[in-house]
């Protein structure tokens, strides 16, 4: 009998789902794809187009074209799940199938610090990027204030890139600047340790970079940032926003103690049978307690055991592929060079994760993560 997967979300998860169920699948089997954007884009375009290096457009891909591999594509908003059923609505779109696969990311959640929308450009939000590209490419000169106002967020180390990538281009255009970069947390990327964050801040640190740990913004005023009894001057101010699951995964009954899905780490399974989280919109807990980062690497390695795990499930087979854990993210840190930070993450007791140097290299293999999958996913 034919059976069905709906795969919700189109990003690094979603994508990475559908192609792999349709290598693996009965080719009678149907893989229904939902995602209200039309588009796919990697995460770090949003860096390049900051600092004009290049643009969004070059690097979005139309999510229609994975018709061609046989799966149906629905652009449309997803407004309910009913994980017990494994069912989902598109208003009043009823969709039900035999395996369901939620992979619809972590939403940008501004509204939750008061001024953010009238006072910050919004880093994160492919809409705010071209005002934001356009008011740093006015600026002329002052304190620019790159602010993390919540965790955990995406990419960890994405904040830290774009402070970097701005210095440099204001050295290019001799544009005389505080660059001041806050987080809440602790130090600059604590699944590093404190070893790996000596590395990362000493290099802020060499290029007049001002980075300010245990920073938790309450509000933004015009001209200065809040942060309980504390506040901080900014001529210019870019924000990461606040991170939190869609609306429609909140309302789902799927969420968890972490505020975010809760899956098994290797297997991705929720509570409910039959129904698969994966990528962003899930927190999994790394053996010494702290969270999994949220990155593309892992929503796409997490979407290809999914698919093989459904196949297997579907032909009668023990399903056995697991998350491994293993990936990284790029840290690109001005002058033509990029750092990796990458290892097994769910490596017992610890994780074992390493800062690379900065190379060539790494910045040409971030260019070719890149190509790479548009040219696979999308010929
Ligand atoms: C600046 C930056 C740099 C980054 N650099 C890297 C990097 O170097 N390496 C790396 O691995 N990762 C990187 N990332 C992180 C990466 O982009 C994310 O971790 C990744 O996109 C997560 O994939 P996902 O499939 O879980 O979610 P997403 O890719 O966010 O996809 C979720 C999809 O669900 C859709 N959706 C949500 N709600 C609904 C709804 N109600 N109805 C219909 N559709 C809906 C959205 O439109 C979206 O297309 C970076 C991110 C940023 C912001």
């Amino acid at each position: 009998m034919m059976k069905r997967v709906l795969v919700l979300g189109g990003g690094f998860g979603g994508i990475a789902t559908a192609r792999r169920l349709k290598q693996k699948l009965d080719p009678k089997d149907e893989v229904i794809l939902v995602d209200r954007r039309d588009y796919f884009m990697v995460g770090f375009r949003k860096s390049w187009a900051l600092v004009g290096e290049s643009t969004l457009e070059a690097g979005q891909r139309p999510l229609e074209s994975l018709t061609g591999i046989g799966v149906r594509v629905i652009r449309d908003s997803i407004t309910k799940i009913n994980p017990g059923a494994r069912e989902a609505f598109l208003g009043d779109q009823q969709i039900d199938a035999d395996a369901l696969v939620v992979a619809l990311g972590a939403e940008l959640a501004p509204e939750a610090i008061p001024g953010f929308q009238q006072h910050a450009f919004n880093v994160y939000d492919a809409q705010d990027i071209p005002r934001a590209a356009a008011a740093l490419s006015a600026f002329s000169g002052g304190r620019l204030l790159l602010g993390i106002f919540g965790a955990p967020y995406k990419c960890a180390p994405a904040p830290y890139e774009m402070a970097l990538l701005i210095h440099d281009s204001f050295k290019r255009r001799g544009v005389k600047a505080s660059i001041e970069v806050f987080t809440p947390q602790p130090m600059s990327l604590p699944v590093l340790g404190q070893v790996g964050c000596d590395v990362i801040e000493s290099r802020l640190a060499d290029h007049g970079i001002t980075f300010l740990a245990n920073h938790k913004a309450t509000a933004i005023e015009a001209g200065e940032v809040v942060f309980g009894e504390k506040r901080r001057p900014y001529d210019l101010l870019l924000g990461v926003p606040p991170h939190q699951p869609p609306a429609v995964v909140r309302e789902s009954g799927l969420v968890g103690n972490s505020g975010w899905v809760s899956v098994n780490a290797r297997s991705l399974e929720t509570q409910f049978a039959g129904v698969y989280a994966i990528g962003d919109v899930v927190q999994i807990q790394m053996p010494n307690g702290k969270p999994l980062p949220k990155a593309g690497i892992f929503a796409e390695a997490m979407g290809e055991t999914v698919a093989d795990r459904i196949a297997a499930t579907f032909n009668g087979q023990e399903p056995e592929a697991t998350f491994k854990g293993e990936g990284g993210c790029y840290l690109e840190v001005g002058g033509g060079q990029a750092m990796m930070v990458k290892g097994n993450f769910l490596a017992e007791p610890e994780p074992e994760v390493i800062l690379t140097e900065a190379s060539a290299q790494y910045l040409s293999e971030k260019r070719d993560f890149e190509t790479q999958r548009l040219q696979a996913w999308f010929g």
